[in-house]
């Protein structure tokens, strides 16, 4: 996979070296790629930011700027009369990080994790002008060659899109073959195929500051820790985020799963899971 990240300030892109990622960045299984929006700038001050048409605070990137940085980066060649990509280059997706962006999630790493090349353009100060988007949009739509997706961390703000890009690489790039040591650790992992968050887990020593690690997991019986397991994935799920179960196929559960939740008094029907109402004083499913 290769993965071009655009912004205006390239350092703080550097611990892509680090860790899991930086390895399979040496071993080429991933090819990143970091450009400084300045290289496409023109004039003295290199300048990729100017004031706000209607007027309003701070500052807003130049889409001339931007659009020089992507059309050579997507390979479209000069894009500004929307030209279609050239043959043989590779359809791109153009990533652009915004508070009001689709939520990022584990679905869109995986979907991400099946492409061949992500651009991530990282905003700083009020954003990019927003005829970008449109304009790749666009593109992408008359002629192929690129996909917009414009994303979000979170409901918050931060200074700029880099530290989006890093979490958009890491979560993409450890579902790539080879990239995690062991294929096994991504299956039952929190938002995986079940959707539910992971079980707690423990390590030696089996005592710590009086705290026992469940007597199960040093059972050896496997099928009564898996049910463990499972039973401790659908608690957690319960307890903090019950709107996942709400959004969970009830044919995905089983006998035990529906006896449990009904336990707590979770609403399991064939069209749905509905979480119990909370009466005061006691927020918890259990
Ligand atoms: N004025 C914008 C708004 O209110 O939506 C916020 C701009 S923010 C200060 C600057 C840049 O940080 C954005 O262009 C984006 O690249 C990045 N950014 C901030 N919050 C983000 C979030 N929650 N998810 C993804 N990117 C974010």
């Amino acid at each position: 996979m290769r993965i071009d990240v655009l912004t205006i300030f390239p350092e703080y892109l550097a611990p892509l070296d680090l860790s899991l990622v930086g390895k399979a960045r040496s071993v080429g299984l991933l090819d990143v790629r970091v450009h400084d929006l300045r290289s496409w700038t023109t004039d003295r001050h290199r300048t990729v930011d100017d004031t706000p048409f209607g007027g309003g605070a701070g500052m807003v990137m130049r889409p001339d700027v931007w659009g020089s940085a992507l059309d050579d980066v997507l390979g479209l060649g000069r894009a500004g009369d929307a030209e279609a990509a050239p043959d043989g280059v590779a359809p791109a997706h153009l990533l652009i990080p915004t508070p009001s962006g689709t939520p990022f999630d584990q679905r869109t790493a995986e979907a991400l994790a099946g492409e061949g090349h992500l651009v991530i353009a990282c905003g700083r100060y009020e954003g990019i002008d927003a005829r970008v988007a449109e304009h790749y949009r666009q593109v992408g739509a008359e002629h192929g060659g690129v996909s917009v997706t414009e994303f979000s961390l979170g409901d918050y703000v931060l200074n700029g899109g880099e530290v989006a890009a890093l979490v958009l690489i890491e979560a993409v790039a450890r579902l790539l073959p080879g990239v995690v040591g062991n294929p096994d650790s991504l299956v039952e992992e929190s938002h995986g195929s079940s959707g539910l968050l992971e079980y707690g887990v423990y390590t030696k020593p089996p005592t710590w500051r009086g705290r026992e690690v469940p007597d199960v997991l040093l059972s050896g019986h496997h099928a009564r820790i898996e049910r463990w397991r499972r039973d401790e994935s659908l608690r957690r799920t319960a307890e903090r985020r019950p709107e996942i179960l709400e959004r969970a196929d009830p044919a995905e559960l089983d006998a035990a799963d529906r006896d449990l939740l009904s336990s707590w008094g979770w609403d399991v029907g064939a069209d749905g899971l509905r979480r119990p109402r909370v009466t005061e004083g006691d927020p918890s499913p259990r």
